[in-house]
């Protein structure tokens, strides 16, 4: 496995455990010549999980292109690796549920769902690419209803 550190492919795992409920399973890593240590999961190689665009072409479920999209609405904010990929692994688990091909906009929304838990930021960030939003108009209603639905409810 490369290093994300330095690039080198020489490490050994210090740690394995299962995780995701016992569909993965968790390996650390320490790359031998940096001494950094790294995650890894691994996983039964699902096939048949498809993602029906808005176009209506069919592609591939691909986890990595939502671990991407949340690196990218996450960038400096407290949000690690190890979340991020959790979160992508929790979608996945959750369209494979549903037991039937899923559109673009399900994955979306079920990712956003699992990011504003983790951070408000990267959820508006997220938001602003997925739904498009085309101006600050629809920027300052997200924010809104975020804060709408993440303030403590006042005892009346
Ligand atoms: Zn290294």
């Amino acid at each position: 496995m490369k290093c994300p550190f330095c690039s080198a492919d020489d490490d050994r795992v210090v740690d394995s455990r299962l995780a995701e409920d016992g569909i993965a399973i968790r390996r650390r890593r320490e790359c031998a010549a940096c001494r950094q240590r790294f995650t890894t999961f691994e996983r039964i190689e699902e096939a048949g999980l498809v993602v029906v665009k808005r176009s209506g072409d069919r592609e591939p479920f691909d986890r990595d292109k939502i671990i991407r999209g949340l690196r990218s609405a996450a960038k400096n904010r407290p949000v690690d690796d190890e979340a991020i990929t959790a979160i992508a692994g929790e979608v996945e688990e959750a369209m494979r549920l549903l037991g039937r091909d899923v559109s673009s906009a399900e994955v979306g929304l079920a990712t956003l769902e699992a990011l504003r838990v983790v951070d408000d930021v990267a959820y508006v960030r997220f938001a602003s690419v997925y739904k498009g939003f085309s101006d600050a108009d629809d920027f300052a209603r997200e924010l809104r209803m975020l804060v709408k639905t993440t303030a403590p409810k006042s005892k009346s």
